[in-house]
């Protein structure tokens, strides 16, 4: 069962249209592995980054065991395990099964949910979303029709705070204050019933692999249809038996991700360039709520602790571990790829290279064009060139803005505290 699997293949093109890609979808995941140059890599899903410790003492056995001893985080809040042997067989599946956390083999790859790390935590969001996660990933994993999805099709559910609704969501689900919900698909939003939101979800879900299928040009992602595509949410809903009323775009806070710190009864933490060792991982438990979330910034989120001084006892302990604790680290919104030697198409060792630095923008470090795992929003794109220098340009307002100073270090630092481009191209 373990293997690199072959991808699904892509949708034959219906009505004259022509398909946007000619390939599978290849997405990794815990049961279709991706050969890389360091080995086999598994992506394992973990819809609203959720952990329970015996889950997360079970990856941490798989990365010390089966791996290369250190779990990466996704942009996603999902994990990947690194260099996996090709003789690991059933071993890891076997592993995540035990632990609960391959709750169906067929769906595995489409439990793409992040959700507000912080709900249900510091009262500032209008529902627990951590709920909603669940819900619909069970929803998911029971329907037959969505194994069809994309890999990469993904839901984002915000509990109004702001902070994931600007995290490129296929669909996504914004609390409202008074017990509702909206729900968008592409341009499309719907008011909800908060209790109905996670259906709400399933039937966008099912909206567009509808247009997709009219479309037949392949497409995995919202932002893939073409032009003028209709999708009918609204008929979506009804066939649901969700009440839906068309509205705008739902409102929600300034967003961001957590700072790192006790926040409420929670702990929250990154990890530096979205890597952590064995050891750092088991600095996270136990936990008191025994949860563990793993968020989209490369962070966890260990809600529960009783009082203050337990909280300040364990981020002094995770401090200690190497992992950040302090709103003013240099390393805060500093990420990079897998670059070389784990990545056959990069041009450099970017996690070596990757200096810190201060600034209000997120930088990314990448190997190729690809830029995987870059942020969403404002960024700052620092990339490896096949002269063996960095080409550093802001990613502004839908703009590229490219910037050039001294040394790269200044570059990157005057990218990251710029608030107005000055060209576009
Ligand atoms: S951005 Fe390029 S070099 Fe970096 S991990 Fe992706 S494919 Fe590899």
């Amino acid at each position: 069962m373990l293997a690199a699997m072959p991808p699904t293949p892509a949708s034959s093109p219906n009505k004259g249209e022509s398909l946007i890609r000619d390939r599978g979808d290849a997405c990794p995941g815990a049961l279709r592995l991706h050969r890389a140059d360091d080995g086999l890599l598994a992506r394992l899903r973990l819809p609203g980054g959720l952990l329970t410790g015996r889950q997360a003492e079970a990856l941490a056995l798989a990365a010390e065991r089966l791996a290369d001893g250190n779990l990466s985080i996704t942009s996603r809040g999902n994990v990947e395990l690194r260099g996996l042997g090709d003789a690991c067989g059933g071993e890891l599946s076997a592993l995540l099964a035990d632990a609960g956390l391959l709750p169906s083999e067929r769906h595995e790859r489409v439990r793409n949910v992040v959700a507000s790390p912080l709900a249900g935590t510091d009262g500032i969001g209008h529902a627990d979303v951590q709920l909603w996660a669940r819900e619909l990933d069970g929803l998911l994993c029971a329907a037959d029709w969505t194994p069809r999805l994309s890999g990469r099709f993904l839901f984002t559910l915000d509990d109004g705070r702001g902070d994931v609704a600007g995290l490129g969501g296929d669909v996504t689900l914004i609390a409202e204050s008074g017990g509702t919900a909206v729900v968008g698909l592409g341009g499309l939003t719907y008011r909800v019933a908060g209790r109905a939101a996670p259906r709400a979800a399933l039937a966008a879900a099912s909206a567009f692999l509808a247009a997709a299928d009219t479309a037949g040009n392949g497409a995995w992602r919202v932002g893939e249809l073409p032009a003028g595509q209709t999708v009918d949410l609204g008929g979506a809903l009804e066939g649901a038996g969700v009440e839906g009323v068309r509205v705008g775009p739902g409102g929600v806070g300034p967003g961001g991700p957590p700072s790192p710190g006790v926040v409420g009864g929670a702990v929250s933490v990154l990890a530096p360039l979205g890597r952590v060792g064995v050891a750092q991982w088991r600095a996270l438990l136990p936990l008191p709520a025994d949860e563990l979330r793993v968020t989209p910034w490369r962070g966890f989120v260990i809600p529960g602790f009783g009082d203050d001084a337990a909280a300040r006892e364990r981020l002094a302990v995770l401090s200690g571990a190497g992992l950040l604790t302090d709103p003013g680290s240099p390393w805060l919104g500093v990420g990079a790829c897998t670059g070389r030697p784990g990545c056959a198409k990069s041009l450099a060792d970017v996690r070596a290279d990757a200096v810190p630095g201060h600034g209000s923008l997120p930088v990314h470090w990448s190997g190729c064009e690809r830029r995987c795992g870059h942020p969403h929003g404002d960024w700052v794109d620092v990339l490896a060139t096949r002269d063996g220098s960095y080409e550093v340009t802001l990613h502004t307002g839908g703009s590229t803005v490219p910037v050039t100073g001294e040394t790269l270090t200044e570059t990157v630092t005057t990218a990251r505290t710029t608030t107005k481009p000055t060209a576009t191209r």
